[in-house]
This record gives C-alpha cells, sequence and structure tokens, in this order.
C-alpha cells in the first residue's frame, strides 16, 4: 500500500501515518519528495484496509498497490533518486558517473597505477575487487581484507569513492569497514539473505543484474535491500546471456530506458563485462551514455595482458583516458539538449 500525504502534511501528521502502519505490524517507508511525502507499507500478506489511513489527518490518499514491488516505483517516488556518497560523489543528478578501476586488486602498485589515471580523468569513483566470485575454483579469488585496505589507501591518497564487491554476508562487514559502497555481483543478484543484509547496511548498494535476469527479477532483488530500510541503491546493466558468440554477455542498453520507466533507482551501464571484448568496451559505453545512462562501469588496466583477471575486457591507461573524453562529450550533447530519458 501507498499512503499519499497532503502538500502540506505536518511531519506530526506523517508520524501519526508510521504509529498507525507500524500498530498494524508493518513497517513505513517515509520518502520525502519536492510536492508531498508518499510512505510506503511493506510487511502484509494480504491487502490492508485503506480505511485505517484514508481519514487520518494529513493524509491525500491511500492507494492499493497491485504491482510487484511498492518501494523502487515512481508512484512512490516520481522525483529521481539521488546517491550521494560526498565530496561531489552522486549518481543520478544528471552528472555523469564514471566508476573506473580494476577488476581485481592485485597488488599496491598495480591499483595506484589504475587510480591515479582515474583521479586525473575526473572521475569520483574507483572500483576493484577484494573478494572475487570467479568461474573456476582455481582461479584468482582477490586479496581479501588485504585488498580492502589497498582500496582504503587509494580512497585517502586520490580522494576517489570505493565501489567494491562483497560475495557473501561475512564480507559485508569488511567491506563497510574499507569501501563507499557495496558492489552486490551478478551471481548474488538472488542471494535473498545478501541482499538482506545490505538492506540493512547505511552503505549505498550498487546492484548488478544477474547473468539470467528479467527486468521484474532485478528489480525485486533492488526491493529487497530497500524493504530493510536501505533506500541507495544504483542498478547496473552489465549484459546477460544470450546465444551470442561475439560477446562475453549481451549488453542490453533498452533496459536503461525501461527502468526509468518503472523506477526512481539510478541506472549504470557496465561496458567491461557487457561485452567482455577491449575493443568493444569504448563503443558500448559510448552507447550506455547515449542511451540515457546515470553512469558508466569500466575495467583498467595498465597491462591488460598480465592482469589476472577479466584482462580481455580491460582497457589501457590511455584507452580509458580516451573513453572518457569521448563519453564526456556525448554526455554534454545530451544534457545541453534538455533529454528526457
Ligand atoms: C566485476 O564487477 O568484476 C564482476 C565480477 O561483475 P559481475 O558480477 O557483473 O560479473
Ligand atoms: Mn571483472
Amino acid at each position: 500500500m501507498l499512503i499519499v500525504m497532503t502538500a502540506h502534511a505536518s511531519k506530526g501528521e506523517v508520524d501519526s501515518v508510521i504509529r498507525v502502519v507500524e500498530s498494524l505490524g508493518f513497517r513505513a517507508h517515509v520518502m520525502p519528495g519536492a510536492t508531498r511525502t508518499a510512505i510506503g507499507v511493506t510487511g502484509n500478506q494480504g491487502a490492508v484496509d485503506l480505511s485505517h489511513f484514508e481519514n487520518l489527518p494529513g493524509v491525500a490518499e491511500a492507494i492499493r498497490v497491485t504491482k510487484p514491488y511498492k518501494l523502487i516505483t515512481l508512484d512512490l517516488r516520481p522525483e529521481r533518486t539521488v546517491v550521494d556518497l560526498g565530496g561531489g560523489a552522486r549518481i543520478g543528478n544528471g552528472s555523469l558517473a564514471i566508476i573506473a578501476g580494476p577488476c581485481a586488486i592485485e597488488n599496491r602498485k598495480q591499483a595506484f597505477a589504475v587510480a591515479d589515471v582515474v583521479q586525473r580523468s575526473g572521475a569520483k569513483f574507483f572500483r576493484g575487487g577484494a573478494f572475487k566470485p570467479r568461474t573456476s575454483p582455481y582461479a584468482f579469488a582477490g586479496l581479501g581484507e588485504e585488498g580492502l585496505k589497498i582500496l582504503a589507501e587509494i580512497r585517502d591518497q586520490f580522494g576517489l569513492k570505493i565501489v567494491t564487491e562483497a560475495l557473501d554476508e561475512g564480507n559485508v562487514e569488511l567491506v563497510e569497514k574499507y569501501a563507499d559502497m557495496i558492489q552486490i555481483g551478478a551471481r548474488n543478484m538472488q542471494n535473498f539473505t545478501l541482499l538482506r543484509r545490505v538492506g540493512r547496511s547505511k552503505m549505498p548498494v550498487l546492484l548488478k543484474r544477474g547473468m539470467a535476469a528479467t527486468l521484474e527479477e532485478w528489480l525485486l532483488a533492488a526491493e529487497y535491500v530497500m524493504a530493510e530500510g536501505n533506500y541507495n541503491i544504483v542498478l547496473c546493466e552489465r549484459g546477460v546471456r544470450t546465444f551470442a558468440q561475439h560477446t562475453r554477455n549481451t549488453l542490453d542498453l533498452a533496459a536503461v530506458p525501461a527502468v526509468r520507466r518503472i523506477s526512481h533507482l539510478p541506472v549504470i551501464v557496465d561496458a567491461a563485462h557487457g561485452t567482455g571484448r577491449n575493443y568493444m568496451v569504448t563503443p558500448l559505453a559510448r552507447a550506455g551514455v547515449a542511451v540515457g545512462a546515470d553512469g558508466i562501469m569500466i575495467e583498467v588496466h595498465a597491462r591488460p595482458d598480465e592482469a589476472l583477471s577479466d584482462g580481455a575486457q580491460s582497457l589501457t591507461l590511455d584507452e580509458y583516458e580516451q573513453m572518457v573524453r569521448e563519453v564526456s562529450s556525448i554526455h554534454k550533447v545530451i544534457a545541453a539538449n534538455g533529454s528526457r530519458f
């Protein structure tokens, strides 16, 4: 259920609605907006009697939500969510967020070389895995906490915000200690205990689309996180499995406008995992920006041929700099023309 308050509802009136919601054993999610506050109600199994709320002071209307999601929708929050990590690092505010770095943190020297270029490019976010989900149990699985410490040093030295993956519930606390944003990988998009755990975190979440997930499944995964009270979520389209053999995954660019139509959450495009091929990364990053993504994720390595993971889809430092110039120009054109996605 969704309770829409009148434009002039007072805080006291909002609080009394919350009290009634909680007295029924449900949870209230308050979403203040530019013109009115909306309160999403979760925790009810069946339909709630709207008359509990319709006549409370300050309530404009109580609406039964028939869609599978209640919190990620534009019905609850017509304004876009802006995920703000501080220091000017925002996603969803109309700027182009660039999240770049190596697939995995391999050692200090490797990570610092990339961070230096990422920072000089004007990007505000640095990515790098310390816990890596690998298809083979024998492949490099990341440095663990040592990798997180390198990431924290990068934040201190370069002022970049750190985005890194938590592979399981046990990792989340460590990631919270060292990073600024928790990445949930494609393979974990439906790890519901992990989703609930990051839903209880104070840290923003980057939620990748599962490699065979429908739009609805992906949005419901975000709903899991929101239902626990964490509203700072960025969706990341990273390609899905198809019969195509010319790419590692098929980057579903139509997912960007499709998300926009339903949700207030920002959405970014991962052109690295979305293609798996170095020569395709820049063209698809350009396309991601053109289609209206709030940002892009890119893997970068000084020596892709020596990378311990995902070298085939990593840009060199020079290629990365050139890519940033190209996507920035495209973003400027789109912003100048006031495109509405
Ligand atoms: C990654 O970002 O390095 C990664 C493992 O991504 P995905 O979960 O999309 O495969
Ligand atoms: Mn990778």
